[in-house]
C-alpha cells in the first residue's frame, strides 16, 4: 500500500472516510484499523491509518467509527429478473427455465423486465455488491435500467438456439435463427454498452448453457470471445439432465464440449458445476477456469458443488446468488459452512478470509478486472462497502470479519460507494425512489403469475 504523508502534495480530495476499520484480501488478508480512506473522483487515493493522512483537506468527511470498510462484492452470475419467482420457485425445481408452473423469460414484457431487473439491482446494491453480472431476457433495456441505479452493471441477454418457450415442457429443439438472433442481440449490446459511461457497464457474452447451445452456436460464441477478448460466462453441468442432453447430443461431457470449442479457460465464468465428474473438475482446473460458486442456491436444490476438490483442481472460486435473493454476505456463509461439510472439519484453508477472497478479490479477475477492483489500493476504483457492526448480532466485536461472516447480513450494509460516488447512505439509495421501484416489481410479479397460472 502507498502510504500517503506529510512528504505527499496537499491535493483536495472528494471524499475522506474516517475511523474505519479496513480489511480486504490482496490476495492475503490484511487489515487496517482506525483507518481513513481518501477519495478524488473515481478512484481511491489513499487507505491509511489516520496518523498518517490529510484529515482537513476534503470536501466532504464522513466519520463512519464503528464500520467495517470492505471491498464492494462482486456478484459474478446473477439474474435479477428472477426475482418474480422468488419464495416460490426454490421449492419446485432446479432452475425456472426448466420448471413448469412458473413464469419464464419468454413470457415477460420489456416493461415487466425493467421493473424486476430494478428490483434485483436495487436489492444487490442495498446489501453491498457493487459489481453484478447479469444475464436473461430484454438486456438491452434491463442493462442501462440497472446501471442507472449506480451499480457497476455487467449484463447480456441470454443466447441460445434452444426454443425456450419448450424447455420447460421437457422439449428441446434447437432453431439455427433463434441462435443467430440472440448471438446477433449480444453482440449488438457488446459494440453498443461495453465500457460506457465511463467502465461503469459491461458486456459479457453469456451463452445459456451447454444444453441450451447446439456446438456450433457454443463455437461461434467462442470466436467472438477471442476476437474481443472477452469474458464469457454460462451454466455448466448444473443437473442429470444437462449431462446426459449433452453426452446424447455431441457424445461428451458439457466440460468437454467446452473444451472443444474453445470455451473453457480462464475468460469463462461457469456457474454451479454441481454434476461435474472428477475428470472434468480435473479438466477445468488445468485449463483455469473460473467457477460461479452458488452454494446457497444450490444447497436449497439439495446439492452441494463440490468446492473443496474444485480449488484443489485448480478451478478459481469466485461468488454469485445466481437468483431468488442478492446477499453476498449470507453466500459467504453458506459457501464457508457447505466446504467444511465437505471435508467433515475446520482447517486453515477454508476460513472467513478466504471467503471475502472469493467474493472480491477473485470475483475482479475472473471479471477481468482485478486491476481495477476487487481490493481497497490507492489507485484502484472506489468501489467500497462500509457494513455497521454497532448491530446486536455482531457485537462483541473481537473479529471484524469472523462476525460478518458468521452473523452478518446483508441488511447491516451502511454505505456503498461506486466509482467514487456514494450510491447507498444510511441503508438507502441515494439516485432512486426505492418505494416505486417495490411497487412497480410488485405489478408486474402479480401480472406474470395470472398469466403463468391461467396457462397451466
Ligand atoms: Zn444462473
Amino acid at each position: 500500500m502507498r502510504l500517503h504523508n506529510a512528504s505527499d502534495k496537499p491535493e483536495v480530495l472528494d471524499l475522506l472516510i474516517t475511523g474505519v476499520t479496513v480489511v480486504h484480501t490482496k490476495p492475503e488478508l490484511q487489515v487496517i484499523e482506525n483507518a481513513v480512506i481518501g477519495i478524488r473522483g473515481s478512484r481511491i487515493i489513499f487507505v491509511t491509518t489516520a496518523q498518517n493522512a490529510y484529515v482537513n483537506n476534503a470536501k466532504r468527511t464522513i466519520d463512519l467509527h464503528g464500520h467495517m470498510v470492505l471491498p464492494g462484492f462482486i456478484n459474478v452470475h446473477t439474474h435479477t429478473i428472477l426475482t418474480m419467482v422468488r419464495g416460490v420457485a426454490e421449492d419446485m425445481g432446479f432452475a425456472p427455465a426448466y420448471t413448469p408452473g412458473v413464469p419464464h423469460g419468454h413470457e415477460v414484457t420489456p416493461e415487466e423486465a425493467v421493473a424486476l431487473a430494478r428490483l434485483g439491482a436495487l436489492e444487490a446494491m442495498l446489501f453491498g455488491s457493487t459489481t453484478i453480472n447479469d444475464s436473461y431476457v430484454h438486456a438491452e433495456l434491463t442493462l442501462p435500467a440497472m446501471a442507472d441505479i449506480g451499480l457497476r452493471t455487467y449484463a447480456c441477454g441470454r443466447i441460445h438456439d434452444v426454443d425456450f418457450s419448450r424447455v420447460h415442457l421437457g422439449e428441446w429443439r434447437h432453431d439455427d435463427k433463434i441462435g443467430e438472433r440472440t448471438l446477433a442481440e449480444a453482440l449488438a449490446l457488446h459494440s453498443k454498452w461495453h465500457g460506457s459511461r465511463d467502465g461503469r457497464i459491461g458486456v459479457h457474452l453469456t451463452p445459456h448453457a451447454t444444453d441450451t447451445c447446439s456446438k456450433h452456436l457454443l463455437r461461434q460464441v467462442s470466436d467472438h470471445c477471442e476476437l474481443h477478448n472477452s469474458i464469457v460466462t454460462t451454466h455448466l453441468s448444473q443437473s442429470v439432465m444437462e449431462n446426459q442432453r449433452v453426452q446424447a447430443r455431441d457424445g461428451c461431457s458439457p466440460c468437454e464440449l467446452l473444451e472443444q470449442v474453445g470455451l473453457l479457460g480462464p475468460r469463462l465464468i461457469a456457474a454451479h458445476g454441481m454434476y461435474m465428474s472428477d475428470s472434468d473438475i480435473h479438466r477445468a482446473g488445468r485449463a483455469k477456469m473460473n467457477l460461479a460458486h452458488v452454494p446457497k442456491g444450490n444447497a436449497t436444490g439439495g446439492r452441494i458443488a463440490p468446492s473443496r476438490a474444485m480449488q484443489n483442481a485448480g478451478i478459481r472460486l469466485t461468488l454469485a446468488t445466481d437468483n431468488m435473493h442478492a446477499d453476498m454476505i449470507e453466500v459467504m456463509r453458506w459457501a464457508l459452512n457447505l466446504g467444511r461439510i465437505q471435508v467433515g472439519c475446520i482447517d486453515d484453508s477454508w476460513q472467513p478470509a478466504d471467503m471475502l477472497r472469493m467474493a472480491t478479490f477473485n470475483g475482479a479477475h475472473a471479471m477481468g478486472l482485478g486491476d481495477q477492483i476487487g481490493t481497497l489500493e490507492a489507485g484502484k476504483l472506489a468501489d467500497l462497502v462500509c457494513v455497521d457492526m454497532n448491530r446486536p448480532h455482531l457485537v462483541p466485536c473481537i473479529n471484524p470479519l469472523g462476525n460478518l461472516v458468521h452473523t452478518g447480513q446483508g441488511s447491516d450494509v451502511a454505505m456503498v460507494i461506486v466509482h467514487g460516488e456514494i450510491v447507498v447512505e444510511k441503508g438507502r439509495a441515494t439516485r432512486v425512489d426505492q418505494d416505486t421501484i417495490l411497487i412497480n416489481a410488485q405489478r408486474a410479479a402479480n401480472a406474470l403469475w395470472q398469466r403463468a397460472r391461467t396457462q397451466i
